[in-house]
This record gives structure tokens, C-alpha cells and sequence, in this order.
């Protein structure tokens, strides 16, 4: 059977191209196989291989290739995840040409990156633009020996994270701040594991290097640890000392930015088409109607250009950059702010310019109404109940790891590699101390992995994520029961006998004491209900601190069955009543789950 590799939307008309077969005959297949899709709307990887088998073909897809092909010296495992329109591989090598790389700016919090942003900044300021007003649109360049370097302005992996979940992959080089007076922190292991998964060069800045007490050895053993190793140690990752109080370094940073761009992955973009980018940020502003701060990734932004931004759409009026100048195009690389959108755009949003106004707003729409049907119907997971492993084919298990503390991490991170076998590996593409969150489920995401909690808790905003993306979170308490999970469904043979289905959760607004203790817990339902016949889990600060069956659940001075979401109502638990204001009440049914 002849190979096609196919991407995760595709076009009906694209289809038809890369299987050779008349578009015609494409539509007609998908029309009897229930898929009403239009020359130019798109398709799912799944249907498209559907097609593309009936016309004799083997579908492959293009992001596990790339996963395959994703060896980026110097970078670290991962690999780079594009939406389908800004994946340069269908351009004709010719057309390419150089472009500024993108850099984002990660690290721990405090160890200077916001000050290093503002630093890098300055000496554009200084040096071409005097007594200019910068604006601030969420990136911006500057020059360093006559090239531009494109920064993104929102430090942090959060924002990171966000952006990739969505499918932008806008940075070319990170910059690691790591403080020399404070070492590797949480979110400077955090950070890496995010880098990492986006298989995405390192510069190291190790900062602060005007303070006393520092130790850059240290820091550099650290790092090397990680498997981030310094160039002075053998390694691949270039560290540059920089002080962002003084100055020092910042030069050398940019020099050495441009060095590993060239060097690792020099950046390219057509700047002869229709342009394609990525959202960095978009708010409403009075009098100018939604504007959205885009970063060009390939081609070239005009004014007039008919776009269509995720499910917004609308014709660009004008074009701002980052010095606050009027410009009439932009081209790869490079941020402008634009309005003329109907709506506000998302963050991490593909802009795509289309032909006509109606091409643009038919795309808009199409989306919309994909987001309704999909969020009727149930998000397809990696589950563990869906990874099995086939008899001589290597499959990896992709995990992410969260535990209440680093020595519980440890030990259920020793048990878990002990289950590789010969078919199947076992990835953990991140892991930490704490509560499950967004960032976190936004890592599962990216690289298909599921999320293990071993006595921590997802926060709201990670369970929300979780259910948008379907990345499928398990909890666990006792070790073994973790890995008998894995163990099991690697061999196929999981079968989860009951499962907890979360049914909401209410927070504790007051604490009420009959005879002088706590007794009865004031709460609020903030999502979901709460039902008389759950089990409730007690969280505090992510962590649970009791589980029990409910007591009694009151309206005012009344018994009820349930409490929905916006509701107050008081609960006691059995056997515990020791609450304490923000405390987190989840209620949960325990339900048989038929396989
Ligand atoms: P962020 O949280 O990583 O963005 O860190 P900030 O840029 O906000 O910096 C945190 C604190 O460290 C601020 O008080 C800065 O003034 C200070 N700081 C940042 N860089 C340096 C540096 O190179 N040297 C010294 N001495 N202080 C710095």
C-alpha cells in the first residue's frame, strides 16, 4: 500500500491533492461515510486517513513523524508541533528565507526575566529610538549587528505551556534565567521539562552575577544535573552571565541567541504569500474595537487582508508595531498589533489570511459550529484504558507526575521505570511537588501523556483544561495501586473495576462550631453539585486532608438531596470536622465503568 502522511486538519481539497484522486470523488466518499465537508473545509487526521485508505493509501501522520525526526542537536528530546498552516514543509525549499528567530524567556519566579526583558529592550531604545515611546503590544524586536531578534514578552512557562496546548509553537530559542545567588528553583525544572517537550534550544542566562554571595559553579552543577549541560562542561547549552541591574552580558546574550539559532535551527519563512501567525495577546480597546498583537510566522500581513483567527474573523484596518509606528505590512518574525477583527481574538490562535472576506468568515463560522458539536460529544483521550501495548512494536507511554512531595515523586517514579519492557517505554516528559495544574495538563497535552497524581489534586483550572484538551488525570494514594494500573494496561488487561466520577465541588466560605468546635462547614458550590449520597474529598491548598461520606447537606435549616453550582448550603461530614475556611469540598459517586 502507497504511504501518505497526512496532518491533523487537512483541507477536503489538500486531501484530494496528496491522494491524487478528484476532489469530486473525495467529497462524494465522505458524504456516504456521514462527513459533509466542503472543497475548502477541513477534516480530522482520522477521517482523512479513513479516505485516503479507501483510495489506497496507508495514512501516517505527519506529527509522529516529525515526533520520529525530532532530534534537534543541542535541543532536547521533544518535538516541534505546527499548526497545519504554518508547517513549512509543503513550501518549495527556494522560496525560504531567513527570518529573525523567537525567543521566549523562562525561569523560576524572581530570578530576573522581567528585568531581562526590560534590559534587552533598553538598548534598542538607546540605540535607535531616543526619547521614543516603546509600546507595549506583547513582543517586540530589537537589532544586534544589523539582525533583529524577535522577544516575547510574557515571561514564564505558563504562558509558554498555553500557547503549544493550543498548537502554537512560536519560540525558535529559550532563554533560561536561572539566578546565581538562588540555583536551580521548582519553576527552573518546571521550565525545562516545558523546553524540552517543545524540543526547543537553550541559552542559559545566569543572572544576578552583580550580587555577593553567589555561587555559578553550583548553579552549573545544577543544571548539568538536569541533563542542561553547560558548554564549559562538555555540554550542548551555551551560558551566558548576565547582570540585569548592570548591564552585563545582555550583548552577549543576543550575540549568543543569534549564534544558536544559526547554528541549531536557522529560522525560515516565505515572505512572498498570504501571511499565517500566531496570536501573542488581544484585548478590547475603547475606541479602536478588539485588537489582537499578532506574531508573523510566514508570509507577509497587509493592511486590507481578509484574515480569519481561530473563530474570529475580519479585515485588517491597520497595523501597529512595537515602536507605536504605523506600518502598512508585516512580515515573518515580526509582531504587529492589528485591528479590524470582529471579536476579541484567543491567545495561541492561528491567524490565516484568506482570499475573500467570505472565505474568512466561512472558516470563522465553520469553527464555531465544530466547538459546538465537539463539545457535545465526548473529547477523545489517551486513556489508560486505551494504551496497550502490540507484541514487537515499540509503544511509549508518555506520563506526567505530580505528587505531594519529592520523596513520594521519587518512589513512585522508581516503581514506574521498573514496568518498561522490551515493547514499551515509558517517557516521563514532566514531573513536581504540588497540586495538578493547568500548565502541567497543558504539557500532558502537547505530548499525549497522561497525568498521574499521587495524593494531589487537580485545581480548578487544570480540570477545566483537562476536560477542553482530554488529557485523561489519574489519582492515586497508594503506590502500587499506580502501578498495578500501568502495568496493567500496558498489557492490555486494564480493568478499572469502580471509578470515582467527579461530580463538583464547593468551597468553605465559613466554618460553623457547635459547642465550641468545628462542626459544619459554610460553603459555596463553585462547579458542578453536590449530592447527598457523595464522597467527599477535603482539600486544602491542593493537598487532601480527610475523604468521608456526607453527613448531612442543608439549605438553611433544611435537609436537601443536592446543591447546584452558585447555591450555598452547609455540610458535615462523617467522622470529620475539622474545616477551616478555603477549604475545598469535591464530591465525587463512585460509578462501575464497563469496558
Ligand atoms: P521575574 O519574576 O523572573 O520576572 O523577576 P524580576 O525581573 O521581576 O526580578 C525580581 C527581582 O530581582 C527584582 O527586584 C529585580 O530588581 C531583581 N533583579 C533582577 N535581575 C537582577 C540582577 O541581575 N541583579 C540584581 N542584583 N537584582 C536583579
Amino acid at each position: 500500500m502507497k504511504k501518505v502522511r497526512l496532518p491533523a486538519s487537512i483541507t477536503v481539497k489538500e486531501l484530494a491533492d496528496r491522494l491524487g484522486t478528484p476532489p469530486a470523488q473525495v467529497i462524494t466518499y465522505l458524504m456516504q461515510n456521514g462527513v459533509m465537508a466542503a472543497l475548502n473545509q477541513p477534516v480530522d487526521f482520522d477521517t482523512a486517513a479513513l479516505a485516503a485508505d479507501h483510495f489506497g493509501f496507508e495514512a501516517e501522520s505527519e506529527e509522529a513523524a516529525i515526533e520520529a525526526a525530532a532530534a534537534v542537536p543541542g535541543a532536547t528530546a521533544g518535538a516541534r508541533r505546527r499548526h497545519p498552516i504554518l508547517d513549512l514543509t509543503t513550501e518549495d525549499p527556494a522560496s525560504l528565507a531567513a527570518r529573525p528567530p523567537v525567543v521566549a524567556v523562562l525561569g523560576h519566579v524572581d530570578h530576573g526575566k522581567t528585568s531581562i526583558l526590560d534590559r534587552v529592550r533598553a538598548t534598542r531604545v538607546a540605540a535607535q529610538e531616543a526619547g521614543g515611546i516603546t509600546q507595549r503590544i506583547g513582543a517586540y524586536q530589537v537589532e544586534r549587528q544589523g539582525r533583529l531578534i524577535t522577544f516575547i514578552d510574557t515571561p514564564g512557562h505558563e504562558a509558554f505551556s498555553a500557547m503549544r496546548a493550543r498548537g502554537a509553537d512560536v519560540t525558535d530559542v529559550a532563554v533560561l534565567v536561572v539566578a546565581a545567588d538562588d540555583g536551580v528553583m521548582p519553576q527552573t525544572d518546571e521550565a525545562i521539562q516545558h523546553i524540552r517537550s517543545a524540543g526547543v534550544p537553550i541559552v542559559v542566562a545566569l543572572n544576578k552575577m552583580d550580587k555577593d554571595g553567589i555561587n555559578p559553579d553550583r548553579v552549573l552543577q545544577q543544571l548539568a544535573e538536569r541533563e542542561v549541560v553547560p558548554e564549559s562542561y562538555g555540554g550542548q547549552v551555551p551560558v551566558v552571565r548576565t547582570s540585569a541591574v548592570t548591564g552585563q552580558g545582555i550583548d552577549d546574550l543576543l550575540d549568543t541567541i543569534l549564534v544558536v539559532s544559526d547554528v541549531i535551527n536557522p529560522p525560515r519563512a516565505n515572505p512572498r504569500r498570504p501571511a499565517a501567525g500566531t496570536v501573542i495577546d488581544s484585548e478590547l480597546e475603547r475606541g479602536r474595537g478588539p485588537v489582537a498583537t499578532v506574531l508573523v510566522q510566514n508570509g507577509t500581513l497587509r493592511i486590507g487582508d481578509n484574515v480569519v483567527v481561530g473563530k474570529v474573523y475580519g479585515k485588517v484596518r491597520a497595523l501597529t508595531d512595537d515602536a507605536g509606528k504605523r506600518v502598512r505590512e508585516a512580515g515573518p518574525s515580526k509582531p504587529v498589533q492589528i485591528t479590524g477583527l470582529t471579536d476579541v481574538a484567543t491567545a495561541g490562535d492561528v491567524l490565516q489570511v484568506m482570499d475573500t472576506e467570505r472565505a474568512a468568515r466561512a472558516l470563522a463560522e465553520e469553527r464555531s459550529a465544530q466547538e459546538r458539536a465537539r463539545i457535545t460529544q465526548p473529547v477523545r483521550r489517551i486513556t489508560l484504558s486505551d494504551f496497550a501495548a502490540v507484541e514487537g512494536e515499540t509503544k511509549t507511554l508518555n506520563l506526567v507526575l505530580k505528587a505531594e512531595a519529592n520523596g513520594s515523586l521519587e518512589a513512585i517514579r522508581g516503581q514506574i521505570v521498573k514496568l518498561e519492557d522490551p515493547n514499551v517505554k515509558i517517557r516521563i516528559v514532566g514531573d513536581g511537588v504540588g497540586a495538578v495544574s493547568e500548565s502541567d495538563v497543558n504539557l500532558a497535552a502537547v505530548t499525549g501523556a497522561i497525568v498521574i497524581g499521587f495524593n494531589v489534586r487537580p485545581d480548578e483550572r487544570a480540570r477545566t483544561a483537562a476536560d477542553e484538551l482530554g488529557v485523561d488525570i489519574r489519582f492515586y494514594d497508594v503506590v502500587y495501586q499506580a502501578t498495578e494500573d500501568i502495568a496493567n494496561s500496558i498489557k492490555g488487561m486494564y480493568q478499572p473495576t469502580f471509578v470515582e466520577v467527579y461530580q463538583g465541588r464547593a468551597e468553605v466560605r465559613r466554618v460553623f462550631a457547635v459547642d465550641g468546635r468545628p462542626a459544619i462547614a459554610g460553603c459555596q458550590v463553585v462547579d458542578g453539585r453536590i449530592t447527598r449520597s457523595a464522597i467527599c474529598r477535603v482539600l486544602r491548598d491542593g493537598r487532601e486532608v480527610a475523604r468521608a461520606r456526607i453527613d448531612a447537606l442543608k439549605r438553611f435549616r433544611d435537609d436537601v438531596r443536592e446543591v447546584a453550582r452558585g447555591y450555598e448550603c452547609g455540610i458535615t461530614l462523617e467522622g470529620f470536622a475539622d474545616f477551616a475556611e478555603g477549604d475545598v469540598i469535591e464530591a465525587h459517586v463512585s460509578e462501575q465503568q464497563n469496558l
